[in-house]
């Protein structure tokens, strides 16, 4: 058997291990396939427009019934979810690592983070609470209450297939509203297996109407029917900023919500008294893992000019040694690209930082499996941001800029489009706090000697600018989940009416 047919049996075990129906992976138009070795693996079906729409109405039934169901007997659902996922840990996280070439270890990381947004989601169960409200008016009482919104429609990205649905999933489940997914087109088969997992879940759950989760696989058509949907209140839609720019109007159009995680530009910002044994790992990881394919790799780094040159050649050893290659080895630190297109937009951009006066260390294609598009993550050495830094190009390439002054590094991490994630590595308090102040980084994730990829759900997810100002996960970001009701309740026996306003018939 040769190496390519082996990937695609491990495929085939893998998903009907996770319970996914032979019948939804075969047979279909659009090719499955793994960036590991480029092969297709299955063939899936899309969801025609009628699809679409039946699904969504289907949905809408369901939150009708759905709503009246206590908050937190919701929330036994979605750990049944998380228990669900604890014992699908391994298989999930090797379904991840085919289909999106992440190394295994992020492949069960995006796993564990399902896990640990369900138990959040259930504690949350129990406090979807409002507010108690001061009113002018005597016998009067006023509050605010957190009630289903409807069907919340979630478009996702290639590059975490799994973790993002979770994200929004069990929030919106336990706030009482049903989930319609359109998946990356990239990514299917992902999507097939945890809706597989939902079903099980949702089978030891007495009581659990039909249609609370459901996946529609496609491409960007099938994303715009859920924009378009007046049955569909919230669309929350994880990729690029081109994508953002397509969905927000249309759901600006008919008022729906839009909760838009897009494209990132993340920066970091290396200081003299930076721990730089610390700062190398952080740097790395950032910048390197997932082969430069997360919304929030450090593609930017600005380094005092005082300990520049020492940094930059411990970077570039760094680099030097990290193992690229099959994602199933447990050497691996960089896996594939997820596809040809991946290596031209690096390459171009590549170019365009060489014509821009740039020195390019890496970059180049490193043999792996098959037809899979393994590259040497690279760095440029940079002397100022040029048209290519300020533009996310999602591969690996870190630019590195001396920089003079912090209030000089600030701006430079601000003078981007995007908003996601921005670190800075000090242990000078001052600079530290500066960093975090409101003169400091414009950005939704402001980090401490940390890097800036590798957020925990405990936190609101999302950035600013054209990251496009969406929240999710932790804090208080269930509520774009929730219509809010302000109730002003009259226990007395008489109508006086607010601000002395007279009216007596
Ligand atoms: P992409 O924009 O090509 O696709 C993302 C999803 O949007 C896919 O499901 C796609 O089918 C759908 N889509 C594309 N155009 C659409 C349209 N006009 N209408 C409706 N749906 C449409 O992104 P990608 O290549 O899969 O992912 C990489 C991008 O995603 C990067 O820019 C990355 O920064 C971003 N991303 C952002 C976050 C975040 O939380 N901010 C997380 C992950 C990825």
């Amino acid at each position: 058997m040769s190496e390519a047919s082996d990937l695609t049996a491990q495929c085939v075990g893998v998903l009907e291990r996770l319970g996914v129906a032979r019948p939804l992976f075969t047979g279909g138009a659009r090719a499955a396939a793994s960036p590991i070795t480029g092969e297709t693996v299955a063939g899936v079906h899309d969801a025609s427009p009628a699809r679409a729409a039946a699904a969504i109405e289907a949905a809408h039934g369901a939150f009708l019934s759905w709503r009246g169901v206590p908050a937190p007997r919701r929330g036994e659902l979605v750990r049944l979810l998380g228990e669900t996922l604890r014992h699908a840990k391994a298989d999930l996280g090797m379904l991840v690592t085919l289909e999106a070439g992440k190394t295994l270890s992020e492949g069960l990381g995006e796993v564990q983070e399902m896990i640990d947004i369900c138990d959040y989601a259930v504690g949350l169960s129990r406090q979807l609470f409002g507010l108690s409200i001061a009113t002018e008016r005597p016998d009067h009482r006023m509050a605010e209450t957190w009630r289903p919104l409807g069907v919340v429609g979630v478009i996702t990205a290639f590059n975490f297939p799994v973790a993002v649905w979770a994200w929004n999933a069990a929030l919106a489940l336990v706030c009482g509203d049903p989930v319609v997914w359109k998946p990356s087109e990239k990514t299917p088969l992902t999507a097939l297996a945890v809706q597989a997992l939902f079903e099980r879940a949702a089978d030891g759950f007495a009581g659990a109407p039909a249609h609370l989760s459901t996946v529609l696989i496609g491409d960007r058509t099938v994303g715009e029917a859920l924009a378009r949907h007046p049955l569909v209140p919230l669309v929350s839609a994880t990729g690029s900023t081109a994508m953002g720019r397509a969905v927000a109007p249309l759901l600006a159009s008919r008022f729906a919500r839009a909760l838009l995680e897009l494209g990132g530009n993340n920066a970091a910002i290396v200081c003299p008294s930076a721990d730089l044994d610390l700062t190398l790992r952080a740097v790395a990881f950032a910048a390197m893992g997932t082969a430069g394919q997360r919304c929030t790799s450090l593609r930017r780094l600005f380094v005092h000019q005082s300990i520049h040159a020492d940094f930059v050649a411990r970077l570039k050893a760094a680099y030097a040694s990290v193992e690229v290659g099959d994602p199933r080895d447990p050497r691996t630190l960089v896996g594939p690209l997820i596809d040809a297109r991946a290596f031209e937009a690096m390459a171009a951009a590549l170019d365009e930082a060489r014509a821009d006066g740039g020195q390019v260390t890496g970059g180049d294609r490193v043999p792996g499996p098959g037809e899979g598009v393994y590259v040497r993550p690279a760095i440029v050495e940079l002397k100022a941001q040029s048209a290519v830094v300020r533009r996310e190009t999602f591969a690996p390439i870190l630019y590195v800029i001396p920089y003079t002054d912090l209030p000089g590094a600030i701006a430079m991490n601000n003078d981007v489009a995007q908003g996601l994630s921005s670190s800075i590595f000090t242990n000078d308090v001052r600079e530290a706090e500066r960093f975090c102040s409101p003169e400091g980084s414009d950005c939704g994730i402001v980090n401490v000697n940390i890097g800036p990829s590798g957020a925990e759900i405990g936190g609101a997810f999302g950035g600013e600018k054209e990251t496009g100002g969406g929240r999710e996960a932790g804090s208080d970001s269930w509520r774009a989940y929730m219509r809010r009701a302000t109730n002003t309740v009259n226990y007395g026996s008489t109508l006086p009416l607010a601000q002395g306003v007279k009216f007596e018939i």
